[in-house]
């Protein structure tokens, strides 16, 4: 059967980056087993998470107890210990877990984590500082890296495209970035509406916020011009 949003997830490390994520899923009505070798750790958490429990990962004994081969998703979020996260993942692959994602705190960790078998590797503070690097830059408000060389922006219009529709000041064509959805200024009452669609027929106002796409280097261009 194929994985769906909702199949359990085990969490293995329950750190500041494993703990959050643990309880995000539960919140969002996924279930999580939660797995760390510090007992003090499990018991902080245990009020908030259903199933959590003190084992070592690197003992694969003990992942077969506790059941963990019979997942279908698993997260290792053990990061400064990179022995242990790197034995951890080989070991999860080994059980033959289909989805496995891993922390990492280096490029090298990166590459030896896909290497033992990590379908997916997360940096979540070197991938935090790109992202406010962008946050920090011209009128990007928000920002989404998509894939590699793509990203999905929060911005405002620049001067040149306000007051006309968006065919007409070709916005694909010059800056090479699509935008795809519109949030008018706040009206009089202070109200701020929805988020629309934006289609060729759309005008811009100083102010609104729109959701641009493009390949990154586009995105950013388009968010610094005037
Ligand atoms: P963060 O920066 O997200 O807090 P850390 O790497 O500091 O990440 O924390 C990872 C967690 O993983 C810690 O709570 C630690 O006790 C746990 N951990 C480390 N090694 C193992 C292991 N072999 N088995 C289970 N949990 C482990």
């Amino acid at each position: 059967m194929a994985d769906t949003p909702n199949d359990p997830v085990v969490v293995i490390g329950l750190g500041r980056f494993g703990s959050a994520l643990a309880l995000e899923l539960t919140n969002r009505g996924t279930e999580v087993l939660g797995i760390d070798s510090r007992p003090k750790v499990v018991q902080a958490l245990s009020g908030s998470l259903p199933h959590v429990i003190t084992a070592d990962s690197t003992d694969i004994e003990a992942l077969r107890q506790l059941g963990v081969a019979e997942f279908h998703r698993a997260v290792v979020a053990i990061g400064t210990d990179i022995q242990a996260s790197i034995l951890t993942t080989s070991l999860l692959s080994e059980l033959g877990i289909p989805d496995i994602w891993a922390k990492a705190i280096s490029d090298q960790h990166r590459h030896i984590l896909t290497r033992v078998g990590a379908t997916k590797v997360v940096a979540p503070e070197h991938d935090m500082g790109e992202r406010v690097a962008h946050l920090l830059s011209g009128r990007i408000l928000d920002y989404v890296e998509v894939d590699a060389d793509f990203a999905v922006i929060k911005t405002t219009p620049p001067r040149d495209v306000v007051g006309r529709p968006l065919r007409e000041s070709r916005v694909r064509s010059r800056w090479g970035v699509t935008v795809v959805a519109v949030k008018p200024q706040a009206t009089l009452a202070g109200r701020r509406p929805e988020f629309t669609h934006a289609t060729a027929d759309t005008v811009l106002a100083h102010g609104d916020l729109i959701l641009v796409v493009g390949p990154i280097d586009s995105v950013e261009r388009f968010a610094t011009s005037d």
